[in-house]
């Protein structure tokens, strides 16, 4: 017997699967990548830092800690039907135009 937990409906659309249907795995991995261009602020008001870090903890303040880590790090596994495969795949190539 098998301690994985069986996972009866799609992850996008919630459908059930049929006994010996057809499933998808998506493995989703999405890293940020750092361009490796740094700001010079010397050049800006001495303030200039303080308010952009004060900006930023404003925006992030109603954001859990999984929501942060995410704008990181971001990783799926989503187990999806033919349906939301094909939606999946026509929206990654309407992203990628
Ligand atoms: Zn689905």
């Amino acid at each position: 017997m098998s301690s994985q937990k069986t996972r009866l409906r799609c992850d996008i659309c919630g459908r059930r699967f049929k006994k010996g249907g057809t499933r998808y795995r998506i493995h989703l991995e999405i890293v940020s990548d750092f361009n490796g261009y740094i700001q010079d602020f010397s050049k800006k008001p001495e303030d200039f830092l303080e308010k952009k870090i004060e900006k930023i903890l404003k925006q992030t303040e109603d954001m859990t800690e999984e929501e942060l880590q995410e704008e990181v790090y971001l990783k799926r596994n989503l187990l999806v039907c033919i349906n939301c495969r094909e939606k999946f795949i026509r929206f990654l190539k309407k992203i990628n135009k």
